[in-house]
């Protein structure tokens, strides 16, 4: 059976670009330059720029964007990283990858996103970073957060990963705390055709780092500074990414429209729990999440009617295998991040995104209606 409403149509984008794209990818085929260079400058550049941020280092994806960012502050083995227990699990999985331990703390009930107030006992003397989350979209609440990370030293990186042209009192995501850390990945608010990350920044240290980092430990050929990585943009993604970056605040204005339609039509349904956005707060809105105690039931209506929808995510980390054994850092036992847990059992994210049709999210506003 097709879906009639897909939960997102991710052609669409290249669809709506495609003579734009088309020309981009041609010319970086015929520039004979295939790493690194003036496409990945100009968007490295470009990107900074739109997030109000001195410097951008394009890296090859967004677990890279955040293993390297913890590397380039100097997260090692035995170290304590601050991270949301309601996450995908590559926010974890960076921390990890530098041997350092992820320290869950569970999020404000109605946002999603990292309680401040729950921090501040999970700090211990090997905490080094606060890693939080802009879950869904939606700006974690940085204030306090940044305020508590000076007052003990430690380093602020922000998954950025949802959260494209989202912005905190005012200010786009980019620049508030010590770096952030994002993924354009094709289904993020921008998408690349593949792979690709970065990590913007407003300090040079932790720029220079990065570009160390993502290029064998190298910055004259052939000589190496440090232990490094190969993770370095595609500058056919760079090219692509520009093109993209242009028409990302006009497709923002269609999500936000999206989303100002469910707002107002789902209002009245006792069963669901709608998005909460706190005054000071526009979320880029990459997903639309609602909650239900009989989630099973309103996603088997939703797909009886040929709507798509999915659920982010079905486990939380320190459920998944991957963190099961004693040792990762973890050893977590199941009821111990209950609100990680019953949002992992209730959340549901419905069709959203920037070639969402009126008809078609109406289809879904009369799905849920019949449920
Ligand atoms: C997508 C995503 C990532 C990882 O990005 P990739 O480019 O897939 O590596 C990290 N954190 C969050 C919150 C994400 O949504």
């Amino acid at each position: 059976m097709s879906t009639a409403v897909p939960f997102l149509d991710i052609q669409a984008s290249y669809r709506e670009l495609k003579s734009e794209i088309d020309a981009a990818v041609q010319r970086v085929l015929e520039s004979g330059w295939y790493i690194l260079g003036g496409e990945v400058d100009t968007f490295e550049q470009d990107y900074a720029t739109y997030c109000g941020v001195q410097h951008c280092v394009s890296v090859a994806n967004g677990l890279d964007a955040l293993h390297l960012a913890l590397r380039a502050m100097d997260v090692g083995p035995g170290d304590e990283v601050i991270v949301p227990s309601n996450t995908y699990i590559a926010t974890w999985l960076a921390v990890s990858q530098c041997g350092a331990i992820p320290v869950p703390v569970e999020p404000v009930e109605g946002t999603y996103n990292l309680d401040p107030q729950r921090i501040a006992a999970a700090i211990t003397p090997r905490t080094k970073v606060i890693l939080p989350v802009h879950l869904y979209g939606q700006p974690a609440d940085l204030a306090p957060i940044l305020a508590l990370a000076r007052q003990h030293g430690l380093k602020v990186l922000e998954d950025g990963a949802q959260a494209h042209g989202a912005r905190y009192q005012g200010q786009r995501i980019g620049g508030h705390g010590d770096a952030v850390a994002w993924s354009f990945y094709p289904g993020k608010n921008l998408g690349a055709l593949g792979d690709a990350g970065a990590v913007t920044t407003n300090d040079p240290v932790i720029a220079d780092r990065l570009r160390v980092l993502r290029n064998y430990g190298s910055r004259v050929k052939y000589v190496n500074e440090v232990q490094g990585y190969n993770s370095r943009l595609d500058p056919i993604q760079a090219a692509a990414l520009c093109v993209k970056l242009k028409h990302l605040d006009a497709w923002q204005a269609r999500r936000d429209k999206v989303a100002a339609l469910y707002n107002k039509e789902l209002a009245a349904n006792q069963r669901l729990v709608l998005p909460m956005v706190p005054a000071g707060i526009d979320s880029a809105w990459h997903l639309y999440v609602v909650r239900s105690q009989d989630r099973e039931g309103l996603q088997a209506a939703l797909t009886r009617a040929g709507i798509g929808s999915l659920i982010h995510y079905p486990i939380p980390p320190h459920k998944q295998q991957a963190y099961a054994q004693a040792g990762s850092g973890s050893g977590y036992v199941a009821g111990q991040f209950p609100l990680a847990e019953v949002m992992a059992d209730e959340v549901l994210s419905l069709p959203m995104g920037p070639h969402l049709r009126e008809e078609q999210q109406w289809r879904v506003i009369e799905a849920i209606a019949a449920w």
